[in-house]
């Protein structure tokens, strides 16, 4: 084990002898680069930062390259709430609705109770699947443990922690496996026992070596080397024309009927897009069936 800054990254580790896995991850930069250009309250911030979070966490147990979404949509003052981690590695967020109302007392379950939890899988090159889960419970982590028992029929501890500058996770998973003895069993109560014992403070402020030193020193860890996150947008003018052409030329052309140009923010990251009337032109003729 080498010690590491344990910034916007994410570590992989292995309990000896025992069918069990984790991962740990800490957001700094990546997460403030995802909140600085908007005006979210702190309340809101900090649970999308445990959404970033989990993202980390739950590309990292993917087995193939693609893409992982967590998506809250609710009725209340945050319309959609959507954290994605892609090829791993990328993080982006945002947030949707109307703050107004929103006071800083206000818990996970007040802002998002009633909400469906929409857990989206798109590996590369094949068909999304997705799983949803009602948000009935107190924390992310315990309606995300409830989607693994339902959908991957894993046992999986999850714990996150966010402030307004840090967002951190951390997560156990029992590997698939084929001894159902009791050792197995007690094994990952012991563990699930421990891992529930670590503070947000703890979280956000230890490094990874130490979180796992604190939780998990009577056992053999093998903590892997940190692998880099950071705040990606995959947004560019060809997939945003995309957007517009789903408008269908007639609306578009309405538009150029009043002004010269249209202009699109990417909602993600800020990047302003600019189409006149020849760009559009362009996406039309794409998008025009070819004939046989
Ligand atoms: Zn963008």
């Amino acid at each position: 084990m080498r010690a590491m800054k344990s910034l916007d990254t994410r570590q992989r580790f292995l309990f000896d002898e025992t069918h069990v896995r984790g991962e740990v991850t800490t957001l700094c930069e990546s997460f403030q680069a995802i909140v600085q250009r908007q005006n979210y309250p702190a309340v809101v911030n900090a649970i999308l930062g445990e959404f970033l979070a989990a993202a980390s966490l739950l590309s990292a147990t993917l087995k193939f390259k693609g893409i992982v979404s967590i998506q809250a949509i609710g009725r209340g003052a945050i319309t959609s709430l959507m954290a994605e981690c892609s090829n791993n590695t990328q993080l982006r967020g945002i947030v949707r609705g109307d703050y107004q109302s929103i006071n800083d007392n206000e818990s996970f379950k007040s802002l998002l109770g009633g909400a469906t939890l929409a857990i989206t899988i798109e590996p590369e090159g094949r068909e999304r699947y997705q799983g949803l889960v009602p948000i009935d419970k107190d924390s992310l982590s315990q309606c995300l443990e409830h989607y693994f028992a339902q959908s991957e029929q894993l046992s999986t501890k999850i714990k996150l922690a966010a402030n307004q500058t840090t967002a951190a996770g951390i997560l156990i998973q029992e590997m698939p496996h084929n001894s159902e003895d009791e050792q197995t069993e007690e094994n990952w109560q012991h563990l699930s026992l421990l891992l529930e014992s670590l503070k947000a403070e703890e979280q956000l402020e230890l490094e990874h070596e130490e979180q796992l030193y604190r939780l998990f020193h009577e056992q053999q860890v093998r903590l892997f080397d940190p692998e880099a996150l950071q705040f990606f947008c995959s947004c560019s003018k060809a997939r945003t024309a995309k957007m517009l052409s789903s408008l269908g030329i007639d609306e578009v052309n309405k538009i150029f009927e009043e002004q010269d140009s249209i202009e699109i923010t990417c909602e993600f990251c800020g990047q302003q897009y600019q189409f006149d009337q020849s760009d559009t032109s362009d996406i039309f003729d794409e998008s025009k069936p070819s004939v046989h």
